[in-house]
């Protein structure tokens, strides 16, 4: 059977690394807020180009607390309108409804099904403050395009990077084009923790420190709250292990982007549509996902090939019972999307023979 994603074989190349790391941090006999947090800190800021990062206890958080802080900081109000792709893992959403904000769902581009500039534009009113711009499934969203629109229309721009560390377009990571950006650690994710982590990454310091506080009980010194915060850090531990994955993030991306290349020139099935690819190093393959019209079924002919498969997403946020406010709404091509859609296996530690198996496999159905 080629599994989805071996977490065991991913994080077994590094175990002997991942286990000093883990016994530095149960010797110095610090857990929270030490040294191993303000080193990750500083480690993936410099690797993402951006002038700050503050570590939180996971990858919604860092959304959500990222829009709190532009409300705390008077830049946002309750019930300004949010652009965010209909075509998203539900947490982008809920970042914007937990802020008692609007979310103003957008059809994504038909070709990369991302946030286009297009999209943005069509869907500005005077309401519009903010957009939420994902990287979905490893490819960054039409940033460029985005930014320039943001900058005529006074719009704060919020990157969700969860799937997209070290992206990059025209030599500028992902987390670098808006005004500040979410990163989740989960471990499934192109940069992994063992267990929960998230960062948010800015340029500016007022917000990072906004951030900070919020995430620490609205508290800068200890026992004094300036804010009505909330507990979300990013522990020593965790810390620790993302020091050392970060330190081979680059590599494995090359070893995605390897496999990718080698499914987009090896599947040839007239029944399978392959993602389109823009630019060069716009994407690092957190996903590789293909369209089906009879999706279910090649999912079960897969998985009699032993190739196991997953499909991102099954519902799209509009018609999640959680938002059935939204469920009037039409978006078809995002409601074509979630039909149609097929997650291959993809990861750093897949072995030639296992890629070649999967495009057999995908190349026999019919
Ligand atoms: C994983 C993910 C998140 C949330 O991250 P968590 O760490 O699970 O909270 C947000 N947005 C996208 C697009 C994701 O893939």
């Amino acid at each position: 059977m080629i599994t989805f994603l071996d977490l065991k074989k991913l994080n077994g190349v590094y175990a002997a690394q991942l286990r000093e790391a883990c016994a530095r941090v149960i010797e110095s006999g610090w857990y929270i807020g030490g040294q191993e947090l303000a080193a990750f800190e500083q480690e993936f800021a410099a690797y993402c180009q951006a002038e700050h990062c503050v570590g939180v206890a996971n990858g919604l958080d860092a959304l959500t607390l990222t829009l709190r802080a532009w409300k705390e900081l008077g830049l946002l109000r309750e019930g300004d309108e949010v652009i965010v792709p209909a075509n998203t893992y539900i947490a982008s959403v809920l970042a914007i409804t937990e802020n008692r904000l609007i979310p103003v769902l957008v059809e994504p581009d038909a070709g990369t099904y991302n946030l286009s500039g297009a999209g943005v534009q069509a869907a500005l009113t005077e309401r519009t403050k903010a957009v939420v711009a994902v990287h979905l499934y490893g490819q960054m969203a039409e940033m460029p395009a985005i930014m320039d629109l943001a900058k005529a229309n006074g719009l704060l721009v919020l990157e969700d990077a969860a799937q997209a560390h070290g992206a990059s377009i025209e030599g500028r990571k992902a987390g670098t084009w808006g005004h500040a950006a979410g990163f989740s650690f989960y471990p499934g994710k192109n940069l992994g923790a063992l267990g929960d982590a998230g960062a948010m990454v800015t340029h500016d310091a007022q917000l990072a420190k906004m951030v900070r506080g919020l995430g620490n009980y609205g508290s800068y010194r200890k026992y004094e709250n300036a804010f009505q915060g909330v507990n979300s850090r990013l522990d020593e531990i965790q810390a620790a292990m993302l020091r050392v994955k970060l330190e081979h993030l680059d590599q494995e991306i090359a070893a995605r982007r390897q496999v990718a290349d080698s499914y987009l020139q090896g599947i040839d099935n007239p029944l399978i549509q392959l993602p389109q690819v823009t630019a060069g190093e716009a994407h690092v393959w957190h996903l590789f996902v293909v369209r089906c019209e009879r999706r279910d079924e090649l999912q079960r002919f897969l998985q009699e090939q032993g190739v196991q498969t997953l499909i991102h997403y099954p519902i799209p946020p509009h018609k999640q019972q959680a938002y059935a406010e939204y469920a009037a709404l039409t978006l078809p091509l995002t409601e074509v999307i979630h039909e149609q859609v097929l997650s291959l296996p993809i990861s750093p530690v897949m072995s030639e023979d296992d890629v070649k198996a999967v495009i057999c496999a995908v190349n026999a159905f019919s």
